[in-house]
């Protein structure tokens, strides 16, 4: 399916005569940074310590899950039995210790082209993560020209239910100040598609990692695309129409 063709389905489903986004709200691992990587290289690093078995693509599906989530995942498979408290903890902390311990992330090529087009439209860009990494938060202002003003972001601090639940960018759009009928959400991962398309935003699926195919538009994106370089491209046609 076209870009044309997932904007008349959504206008459709959503009961407007015609798509005039004000916003695009920006997921950041796997999205502004190619940081997803590391975390399945952490979260293989952990698994090879305490001898449970992986792969190291498997973490790029459970992206968006809680750490204790992906823990419960993992022991009951190995072990038949859920996760302790204190495996859920332990595990973790070790987990983003060999995050921490790897080179910083690289911006996600496309990526900045992407946001640059958002801020040229005029239209609002904001940031909805479900991380807490500070390292990566740290680098947005510069990376991203202070596109991402600090009232602009969701992070794992400002939600009570994270992704898949509609919460996050329910949330960003209220910082937006616009009603999801004028905003686009983009997103790498099943449940942050899920999240976005949930709270009624156009969502274009990412696939930046190792998913099988059509995994985006299972999981509810109205386009699925292979980089943030066509999704820039995207974002540009969007806009384009705009005018
Ligand atoms: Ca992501």
């Amino acid at each position: 399916m076209n870009l044309q063709q997932a904007i008349e389905r959504y206008c459709k489903r959503s009961a407007i005569d015609a798509f005039h986004p004000q916003t695009v709200l920006f997921d950041m691992d796997g999205v502004l940074y190619d940081s997803m990587p590391r975390h399945a290289r952490a979260w293989k690093g952990v698994c090879d310590e305490v001898g449970i078995e992986a792969d190291a693509d498997e973490f790029f599906a459970y992206e968006g899950r809680t750490g204790a989530s992906t823990i419960d995942i993992l022991i009951r498979r190995q072990f038949g039995r859920p996760a302790t408290d204190e495996e859920c903890r332990s595990l973790y902390k070790r987990k983003t210790e060999l995050f921490a311990d790897q080179p910083l992330a690289p911006v996600m090529h496309g990526a900045q082209d992407a946001v640059a087009t958002v801020v040229a439209a005029g239209a609002v860009p904001v940031l909805v993560t479900g991380s807490g990494q500070g390292s990566l938060l740290d680098r947005l202002d510069a990376d991203y020209d202070g596109a991402f003003a600090a009232s602009r972001r969701v992070t794992a601090y400002d939600v009570e239910h994270g992704k898949p639940h509609p919460e996050p960018y329910l949330k960003g759009l209220a910082k937006a100040g616009v009603d999801a009928i004028r905003g686009i959400g983009v997103d790498n991962a099943p449940l942050g598609v899920e999240s976005s398309s949930r709270a009624g935003l156009f969502t274009i699926g990412v696939r930046t990692g190792p998913l099988r195919p059509g995994t985006l538009l299972e999981a509810g994106a109205d386009i699925e695309l292979e980089s943030m370089e066509e999704c820039a491209q995207a974002l540009a046609t969007i806009f384009a129409a705009q005018q």
